[in-house]
């Protein structure tokens, strides 16, 4: 404690400082090597029928290796990309990881799986990212039908009119489109309904507050009606307990993911789970 008192704050705050810049620029180097040599990964989180119970999709969800054998989350590299300038190259990797371990199930036996990959607010604002994803998808043997785009609202809300016209390109090739952590963002009615979207994914910090906040219920309520009466699929995600899970197919909800239902899994991981479940009879919720 007496040590403490010699440091002056900001000299903590200029160590802190200096770590947190270590820590930066050595996972922008691990990013750089991943993206030549390997080390990224794509886990893979089921999205079942509320109704059926059974696989609707997946969520493909980065990861990074590190050096001894852990996984980073996308919230630990994403930002270092983005300032990096290395979220385009990161980008085109997910989608075309994607494709191919659709391809590798597929060869293994599967049924076709729906994909969703998320692409973060910088990737979308690129010059050309519409045509680089789609040529990306159009160039594998996945039917476009089969991958889904995730976006947020703030990444098409900056400049909605071209968002629009993005969205759209992607769209007229069969790729489909989900507005991911819905909720938390500024978009009006009139503008949700003016966005050419699939699916809308209800915002985490809801959904996990279902059993103990009753604004998160209210809140959670009108945004699978709003989701409804546009037409869309609506999907809650951060799905932790029986309750969450029973309260959003009471209210209309479509699609259902979450710890509850699966943590992310890895590719084989995954296939294993699917053929458990796809082979078995009765549904396991
Ligand atoms: P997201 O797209 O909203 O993805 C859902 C996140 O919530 C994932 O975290 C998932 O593991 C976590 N999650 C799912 N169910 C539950 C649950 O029941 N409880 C809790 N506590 N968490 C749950 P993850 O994998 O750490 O990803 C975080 C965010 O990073 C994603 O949020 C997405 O915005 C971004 N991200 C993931 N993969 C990529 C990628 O390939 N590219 C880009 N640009 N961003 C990515
Ligand atoms: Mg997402
Ligand atoms: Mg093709
Ligand atoms: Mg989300």
């Amino acid at each position: 404690q007496a040590k403490h008192c010699c440091h002056g704050s900001a000299q903590i705050f200029s160590d802190l400082m200096s770590t947190r810049f270590d820590a930066a620029s050595s996972i922008e180097a691990r990013l750089k090597r991943a993206l030549s040599q390997g080390g990224l990964v794509l886990h893979y989180q089921p999205v079942i029928d509320m109704k059926s119970r059974r696989l609707t999709s997946v969520e493909a969800l980065l990861r990074l290796t590190t050096e001894d054998g852990k996984l980073l989350g996308p919230d630990q590299f994403v930002p270092i990309a983005e300032s990096a300038g290395l979220i385009a190259p990161l980008g085109e990797w997910v989608a075309a990881e994607a494709c191919r371990q659709h391809e590798e199930w597929r060869r293994q036996g599967l049924p076709p799986v729906t994909i969703a990959i998320n692409v973060s607010p910088l990737q979308f604002r690129q010059r050309g990212f519409a045509t680089r994803l789609t040529d990306i998808i159009l160039d594998s043997t996945v039917e476009p039908g089969r991958i889904e785009v995730e976006v947020t609202e703030s990444t098409l809300m900056d400049n909605l009119e071209d968002a629009v016209e993005i969205l759209e390109r992607i769209r007229s090739c069969g790729i489909r489109i989900a507005l991911d952590d819905f909720g938390t963002g500024y978009s009006s009615l009139s503008r949700l309904s003016h966005l050419p979207l699939d699916k809308l994914k209800v915002d985490q910090s809801f959904v996990r507050r279902l059993d103990t906040d009753r604004a998160s219920r209210a809140i959670t309520g009108a945004i699978i009606t709003l989701g409804r009466t546009l037409n869309l699929e609506v999907v809650g995600e951060g799905i932790e307990s029986e309750l969450a899970l029973d309260y959003l197919q009471e209210h209309g909800c479509n699609q259902a993911q979450g710890f509850f239902i699966s943590r992310p899994l890895a590719a084989s991981i995954f296939a294993e789970w699917y053929r458990a479940r796809f082979t078995a009879a009765p549904a396991m919720y």
